[in-house]
């Protein structure tokens, strides 16, 4: 019989596929003295390792598409450097084994790019990369980072980084599989942005091999192992029913009586531009402006700042896109911005707080902001991460204006801010409700932590009580109130989120065909009697099943 194995279900369909796994960082051996007789051959390997590994980044990058091409050129050209292969050399015939060569070779480098600072520190991912394909691959092991087994794959991993998953191919990939991560982990917003399903802190995972057949369900969390014939056919076709309801409706989000509710897209990399502005939305609900200050010795510089909101305020001439400023710390530490000596980064200096810290480092990024929305169609919304009380929220509102952008918001990711939502919606113009934070700071849970999902579920109905607590502060203030996080994705739960007095919901492009049609199948009535029921539900499960069932 098939083994079917559980975890966190990302996403609401399914797909079935050979597994392909990404292989950890190869472990150094101990260390082994080589001898002169032995210092040649084994130096001539250590050359021969790296000559394979630039050739087969560049026969991934001639397959590849233009940015992750840039990305993969750039690193081949790294594993020809003659000093680096001269170096490990050098280290061989002084007596080093060849794994161990490298890996020093590969270290001095490093420190030297760290020591240049700027664009050259950015680099020590790759080059840390590097190292570990040359090692796997002197060694015989199997290589680390993404599969390339030349055909579509179901990727199983451990977890994925942010690095990790910047070249993972949407056309290779069916599925997602990772043993760790929870319902709000990068794993599972990369797999909402690509529309791929997956299972998340799936603790069988490991048991998964290269090339077994798998079915992923993202809907009901499960992962199938060597499914039969028939049973890939029927998910199949529930697949297919699925995306033709999701391609039924078209424009602007409405309940059946046409009430509006704006459906609005999560941006999180100018990689994701082309296909968030394709989407069928009136704007993006959440700009993640992070990903321009990851991976940096330091802050982008105001003009790189400007082009990329340039760019994203282009592609969304006419529409609205609320930004959101820098949320440095906790999951998203920046070495420049986040104080190493934090026991509790999820509760230290992030957010909004990094400002107080550094307050050049907003002011920079409002200045940008402003400056490219200055002749731009784009309705340009701005917003603070991780506000926690009214007095925050005052003085982002009045630094948002006096670099003349007219529209200021606070979101509510803290359960303080939902409390004393009235006092926040009075400096500001609208307020946003980020729930995979509000569920992490209500319910005391990681949100990294897969082992803490069912605390972390969005349908947990003391979270539900935050955000109506924030709806109505909205309304009383003629304040819109918005949802913007993992929650808003989920087309059971986005007529709650309505009945609640939620006026618009930001999620994955890919998520938001299945919530318009969810929300155009209710009048407004029906939604407020659904949040009714979900609030009155002792625990997650029954507010879910509840109403399913209505
Ligand atoms: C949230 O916390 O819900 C949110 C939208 O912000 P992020 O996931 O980027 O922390
Ligand atoms: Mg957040």
């Amino acid at each position: 019989m098939a083994a079917v194995m559980t975890g966190i279900g990302i996403g609401g369909g399914s797909a079935a596929g050979p597994v392909a796994r990404m292989a950890p960082p190869p472990a150094l051996p101990a260390p082994r003295a080589v001898g002169a007789a032995d210092a040649p051959a084994e130096a001539a390997a250590v050359r021969e390792a790296l000559r394979q590994v630039a050739a087969d980044l560049e026969r991934r990058a001639a397959a590849a598409s233009d940015a992750a091409a840039e990305v993969l050129s750039a690193q081949a050209l790294m594993a020809t450097d003659p000093a680096l292969a001269d170096r490990a050399e050098a280290l061989v015939l002084d007596g080093t084994d060849g794994a161990h060569a490298l890996a020093a070779a590969f270290g001095e480098f490093r420190a030297g790019l760290e020591a240049a600072g700027g664009y050259f520190a950015e680099r020590v991912a790759d080059l840390d990369d590097l190292r570990d394909r040359s090692v796997a691959r002197l060694l015989g092991l199997p290589m680390p980072g993404l599969p390339a087994p030349g055909h579509p794959y179901v990727l199983v991993a451990d977890d994925l980084a942010p690095a990790d998953t910047a070249l993972l191919d949407p056309a290779q990939v069916l599925a997602l599989v990772t043993r760790r991560g929870g319902p709000t982990s990068h794993t599972a917003i990369l797999a909402k942005i690509l529309g791929l399903p997956a299972v998340v802190g799936c603790t069988g995972a490991g048991t998964l091999a290269d090339g077994q057949s798998v079915l992923v369900d993202g809907a009901a969390g499960t992962v199938e192992a060597d499914p039969l014939p028939q049973t890939v056919a029927e998910a199949a076709a529930r697949e297919d029913r699925r995306r033709r309801r999701a391609a039924q409706v078209r424009g602007p989000g409405r309940t059946a009586d046409g009430h509006p509710v704006k459906l609005l897209v999560n941006l999180g990399a100018l990689h994701e531009l082309p296909t968030a502005a394709a989407a069928d939305s009136e704007g993006v609900g959440l700009f993640r402006t992070e990903f321009l200050y990851l991976d940096r010795a330091q802050a982008p510089s105001l003009e790189e700042q400007t082009a990329a909101y340039r760019e994203v305020f282009t592609a969304f001439a006419g529409r609205r896109v609320v930004v959101r400023t820098l949320d440095a710390g906790a999951d998203k530490p920046l070495p420049f911005a986040t104080a190493a000596d934090e026991q509790n980064p999820a509760l230290g200096v992030r957010g909004l707080r990094t400002a107080t810290r550094d307050p050049e480092l907003l002011r920079t990024q409002l200045a940008a902001i402003a400056e490219a929305a200055e002749g731009s169609t784009a309705e340009v919304w701005v917003m603070a991460p991780m506000v926690s009380v009214p007095g925050e929220a005052a003085d982002f509102s009045a630094l948002v204006r006096a670099h003349g952008l007219r529209v200021a918001g606070a979101m509510v990711e803290v359960p303080a801010a939902a409390l004393r939502a009235g006092s926040l919606a009075q400096s500001c113009d609208f307020l946003s409700v980020g729930t995979n934070d509000l569920a992490q700071y209500a319910f005391a849970a990681d949100r990294t932590l897969g082992s803490l999902a069912a605390l972390l579920d969005p349908w947990q109905p003391a979270l539900l009580d935050l955000v109506r607590m924030a709806a109505a502060a909205g309304e009383a203030h003629g304040r819109p109130v918005g949802v913007c996080g993992e929650a808003a994705a989920d087309p059971a739960l986005a007529p709650v989120l309505v009945g609640l007095g939620v006026t618009s919901l930001s999620a994955a492009p890919s998520c938001l065909g299945e919530v318009r049609a969810a929300l155009a199948a209710r009048t407004l009535d029906d939604c407020r009697a659904l949040a009714t029921r979900a609030l009155a539900a002792p625990d997650a499960a029954t507010a879910r099943a509840e109403v399913l069932r209505s």
